[in-house]
């Protein structure tokens, strides 16, 4: 199942949340790979695990877990991004995704 990312950034954008890419990351909090001008991981085909959702639920979650269940909890943790940073239109984008999942 594909992740139905709506490539807003602002995973990359705080990576400074996530221990496991603190050698990634720049003095402002956003991981060195990330593309602002596109939004987009310079190393996508290359990333780490933990930025790979499909990669995360195979190796970690799956014992526990629908495939479907992770996607909707990863879909959760963008929202919250979405919703500390003001992005309307995502919420309301991530939301529908959600609901629908
Ligand atoms: S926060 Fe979520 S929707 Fe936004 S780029 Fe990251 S994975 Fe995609
Ligand atoms: S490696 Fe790529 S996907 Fe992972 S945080 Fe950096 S820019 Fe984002």
């Amino acid at each position: 199942m594909k992740f139905p990312c709506i490539e807003c950034g602002l995973c990359c954008r705080r990576s400074e949340q996530v221990p496991e890419l603190s050698q990634l990351m720049t003095p402002s909090g956003c991981c060195r790979y990330f593309d602002e001008k596109t939004s987009l991981c310079r190393i996508y085909l290359n990333r780490p695990d933990v930025c790979n959702v499909a990669k995360m639920y195979e190796l970690h979650f799956s014992h526990c877990m629908s495939e479907k269940e992770f996607i909707r909890k990863n879909l959760e943790v963008c929202l919250a991004l979405n919703q500390a940073a003001g992005q309307a239109e995502n919420c309301k984008c991530l939301k529908a995704l959600i609901q629908h999942m």
